[in-house]
C-alpha cells in the first residue's frame, strides 16, 4: 500500500504545483495573452475582458492630457485678456491725468471731444494727403499736421466765400488781421529753404486764426481769404460762430490763375497735434471721434 499511496500523494502534489504555476503564469502574463484558438469561447471572452480593462486603464490618460491642454489654452486665453486689462488701465490713467485739475471727470468733459466740423455739412476727406500724418515728401521728412477740406473731397462747395466756423467755444489767441499775401519772391524764398523751418511753415499756412479751448487744446484755421468781423485776439467765440472764410493764402495759387482754395484745420494738443505718431487712417479716426462722427 505504501508504494501506491506515495505515488498518489506525489501525483497529487505535482498536479497541484503545476496548476499553481499555470495560474501564476497566467496572472502575471496578462499583458501578452496567449494566442486564442478559434472556437474557444471562454478564452475569447477572457481576452476581450483583458482588452477592455486595458482600454479603460488607458482612457484616463488622454482625458488627463485633454484637461491639461484645456488648462493651457485657458491660460493662453487669459494672458492677452490680462494684458488688455492692464493696457486699458494704463490708458485710463493717461486719460485721467488731463482731468486731474477738474472736479468733474466724465467722458463728455474730454477736451478732445465735442468739436464740430468747421465747414457746415462738410464730410471728412478719405484722401490720404488731406489727413494728419500724411507724408509731405517735398520737405525733408515733412508730415501734414492737420486735416484739409477741399471741395472735391469734402461733400460741399468750398470757395473763398465759404464760412469757417469755430469748432468749439474758446478764446481767439491769434488772428492775422494785417496779413499781406505772399508774392512770387516769397515763394522762391520758400523753395530755396526747401519748405523747411517753423517760420516758413507758418508763412505757408497763410492767413490764420487760432482758438484756445483750454487744457492745452488749440484749433488752427489756415489759408483763410479773410477774417470775420469782430474776430481778434482776446475775443471769446462760441462754437459754430463764423471766424473767417476759406481761401488759398500762403500758397502760390494766390497769385496765379490756379485754384487751391481749401481749409487746413488742426487740433493742437500741448506741443503736439491730434494724430501725431499715428497713421493717416488712424488720424482720420481721431478727428471723427473729435467731431462725434465715429463710424462715418
Ligand atoms: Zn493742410
Amino acid at each position: 500500500m505504501i508504494g501506491p499511496t506515495w505515488l498518489y500523494i506525489s501525483l497529487a502534489a505535482v498536479i497541484f504545483i503545476a496548476a499553481a504555476v499555470i495560474a501564476v503564469v497566467q496572472a502575471t502574463d496578462s499583458d501578452d495573452p496567449p494566442p486564442v484558438m478559434a472556437g474557444d469561447a471562454d478564452e475569447v471572452q477572457a481576452v476581450e475582458q483583458v482588452e477592455q480593462q486595458a482600454a479603460q486603464q488607458q482612457q484616463p490618460q488622454p482625458a488627463a492630457q485633454a484637461a491639461a491642454q484645456a488648462d493651457e489654452q485657458q491660460r493662453s486665453l487669459d494672458e492677452p485678456a490680462e494684458q488688455a486689462a492692464t493696457q486699458a488701465q494704463s490708458v485710463q490713467q493717461e486719460q485721467e491725468s488731463p482731468h486731474s485739475q477738474s472736479a468733474v471727470d466724465e467722458p463728455a468733459d474730454d477736451p478732445l471731444l465735442g468739436f464740430i466740423v468747421p465747414i457746415a455739412d462738410a464730410c471728412i476727406s478719405r484722401h490720404e494727403g488731406h489727413l494728419p500724418g500724411a507724408n509731405r515728401a517735398y520737405r525733408n521728412d515733412g508730415v501734414h499736421e492737420g486735416l484739409d477740406f477741399y471741395e472735391w473731397a469734402s461733400c460741399v462747395l468750398i470757395d473763398e466765400f465759404t464760412p469757417i466756423l469755430a469748432a468749439k467755444d474758446g478764446l481767439v489767441i491769434r488772428a492775422d488781421l494785417d496779413y499781406i499775401d505772399i508774392t512770387p519772391a516769397d515763394w522762391a524764398r520758400f523753395e530755396a529753404a526747401n519748405w523747411e523751418g517753423e517760420e516758413i511753415l507758418d508763412e505757408l499756412r497763410g492767413r490764420q486764426v487760432y482758438i484756445d479751448h483750454g487744457r492745452g487744446v488749440v484749433t488752427r484755421y489756415a489759408h483763410l481769404s479773410a477774417i470775420a468781423q469782430g474776430i481778434a485776439v482776446g475775443v471769446r467765440v462760441q462754437q459754430g460762430q463764423v471766424i473767417g472764410f476759406a481761401g488759398e493764402s500762403g500758397q502760390r495759387e494766390v497769385y496765379t490763375d490756379e485754384n487751391d482754395v481749401h481749409l487746413h484745420f488742426e487740433i493742437r494738443v500741448g506741443d503736439g497735434w491730434l494724430g501725431q505718431g499715428a497713421t493717416p487712417e488712424q488720424g482720420r479716426e481721431l478727428y471723427l471721434e473729435a467731431f462725434g462722427l465715429s463710424g462715418n
